[in-house]
């Protein structure tokens, strides 16, 4: 079966690559970079069925146990928006694979100083260079220094002026996990191809560990009333733990005055919020958003904005001005 899916896959793949992509390439003059455009073409192919799956699994899903009801339908299609440029874009492929060359050059040169770089898969023969052993191992250890990046987004002000903009949206739904600052997403693909590429990690295991580990992260933000369980919940990162992270007050806020803080900044093991104390394993499903976004009193009703240009730009305006802001 999954035999049949992967020969299946690979003969769209081709065809998509000769019929379309090979044929613009000449034609723009751009044919010496058809090695990274077939591979980009893998991507794009890996996101279409992606999206698809998503949406057939998670929609039906949301309808029927939704944790919040009416759900806006333009905030879902801008979130949608993100997810196709993201996903379907090829961008972290783009990062991989130009930084790739370049991490070749420093290794070789490490390498000739009597320097080698560190290898999961060589830590003990036979067990660690198992796919499986070492898939899992490169999951846990990317997901890591994915924690250390989600938390430091939120300690530094400037960090999280774009980093609130994935916040803000109080209609979180399944595509709601790419709603990110482009400014952002290129920190974190830059740093996470950086990551993989010194524990080793072949460009055939990123392009799955990336998949897998983007699958799980649309289905924590899916507008679902689901939990795993007390045991599962801390395993794997919940729709309920994630949206006590999006939760205002409790997620990302800690004495209710706009300090930085939080909770469950874990973003596939819960693991790491339970070693570094930043756990909390509520079992209520909160309100979602930021709090200067909440009208006065309650907040400053900031606008962080409706369209995809507007929050972009929103969020630029941000970090410049959090930056300048006086501690206390
Ligand atoms: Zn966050
Ligand atoms: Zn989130």
């Amino acid at each position: 079966m999954i035999q049949t899916l992967v020969e299946w896959f690979s003969v769209v793949q081709g065809w998509l690559f000769q019929s379309a992509i090979l044929p613009f390439l000449y034609a723009t003059g751009l044919g010496d970079v058809t090695e990274e455009a077939f591979t980009g073409t893998e991507w794009f192919l890996l996101g279409v069925v992606e999206l698809a799956m998503l949406y057939l699994l998670l929609r039906p899903l949301e309808a029927w146990i939704p944790a919040k009801p009416d759900i806006d339908p333009k905030a879902r299609r801008i979130d949608f928006l993100y997810t196709c440029i993201h996903r379907l874009g090829a961008f972290t492929v783009a990062v991989f694979f130009l930084l790739d060359p370049l991490f070749d050059a420093v290794a070789s040169q490490l390498h000739m100083s009597g320097i080698t770089h560190f290898d999961v898969e060589h830590l003990w023969p036979g067990v660690t260079d198992m796919p499986l052993v070492s898939f899992g191992i490169y999951l846990v250890v990317l997901d890591f220094f994915d924690y250390w990046y989600h938390r430091a987004s939120h300690q530094f002000d400037w960090w999280w002026g774009l980093h609130s903009l994935h916040h803000s949206q109080t209609d979180m739904n399944l595509w709601s996990d790419n709603r990110n600052h482009l400014l952002d997403d290129l920190l974190r693909d830059v740093y996470l191809a950086v990551v993989a590429m010194v524990i080793g990690v072949e460009p055939a295991q990123y392009v799955l560990l990336i998949v897998a580990s983007r699958m799980l992260q649309s289905l924590q933000h899916a507008n679902v009333r689901l939990h795993f369980g007390r045991i599962g919940e801390r395993l794997l990162v919940s729709p309920r733990y994630h949206r006590t992270h999006h939760a205002i007050g409790v997620g990302h806020e800690t004495d209710g005055a706009g300090t930085l803080g939080g909770h469950n900044f874990a973003v596939l093991f819960p693991i790491w919020d339970i070693v570094f104390g930043t756990a909390l394993f509520s079992s209520k499903f909160e309100t979602v958003g930021v709090r200067d976004q909440l009208p006065a009193p309650l907040g400053e009703g900031r606008n962080y904005g409706r369209g995809f240009w507007e929050q972009q730009w929103l969020g630029l305006k941000r970090m410049v001005e959090f930056t300048r802001r006086k501690p206390g």
